[in-house]
């Protein structure tokens, strides 16, 4: 189990994995085998002399609360996670700059929230999947003025890196299918009209929406209230891809 160290004089935070400590064995008969220690590796020793005589705490890390603005086997990139000390709640950075650099850790006094940034249709699948499903297939113009209408209900931006899918909403839906009236009639109706049902759940029709983290800080020392509005300062977060 890890377990995050936090210098309340400081608020610098220690990550302490159990690869930072190695087991010492006793050769002594009367204390056995189980009963051996662990030593430290020099990162944790350096921390504690650093801060000696600081009060030091354990921090809970707030299960579920991690992100990352690019994909977990990235090794250079930067994630947020929530820890708490059961009173306080925070936001631990854990970021690498180079490939050869130890992880970092930063104490933010604050929450984040995701704030979508963007969605977009899968526009590719979507026309692949017309022309194997539906016969005879749409004609081109027919395929555009499709996407065309599909991608209207969203808005398209740049992309970010956290992408989540999810399914159109029942209102949608409905606006969706009206406006197919417009691109196909009679027998090509029903045929779109069924595949716009097949897909809807969990096809091609999923929509890929992308988030944003958003830190809001709070300052140091206002503890009893917690995140209070005149004190916000809303910072967003710059995500390179
Ligand atoms: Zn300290």
């Amino acid at each position: 189990m890890s377990q995050l160290i936090r210098c309340r004089k400081c608020d610098e935070v220690f990550m302490r994995t159990p690869f930072d400590q190695y087991p010492l064995y006793s050769n002594d008969q009367d204390h056995p085998i189980e009963k051996f220690q662990f030593i430290e590796k020099d990162d944790f020793k350096d921390f504690l002399n650093l801060h000696q005589g600081h009060p030091l705490e354990r921090l809970d890390i707030i299960e579920d609360s991690f992100v990352s603005e690019k994909a977990y086997f990235e090794p250079v990139k930067t994630s947020f996670f929530k820890a708490t000390n059961g009173k306080e709640k925070f936001v631990v950075k854990k970021f690498r700059e180079r490939i050869d650099e130890p992880v970092k850790y930063q104490l933010i006094f604050g929450d984040y929230s995701l704030k979508c940034a963007t969605i977009e249709i899968q526009s590719e699948e979507i026309t692949k999947q017309l022309k194997r499903e539906i016969f005879p297939p749409p004609s081109q113009t027919q395929i555009d003025a499709f996407l065309k209408l599909y991608q209207h209900m969203v808005n398209e931006k740049s992309s970010h890196p956290l992408k989540v899918y999810y399914k159109l909403d029942d209102f949608h839906l409905m606006y969706l299918l009206r406006n197919c009236h417009n691109i196909f009639k009679g027998s090509d109706y029903s045929r779109m009209e069924e595949f716009i049902h097949r897909h809807r759940d969990d096809g091609v029709l999923l929509l890929k929406a992308s988030f944003k983290i958003q830190i809001t800080e709070r300052i140091k020392g206002e503890e009893k209230a917690l995140f209070p509005v005149s004190n916000l300062k809303e910072e967003k977060v710059a995500i390179k891809k």
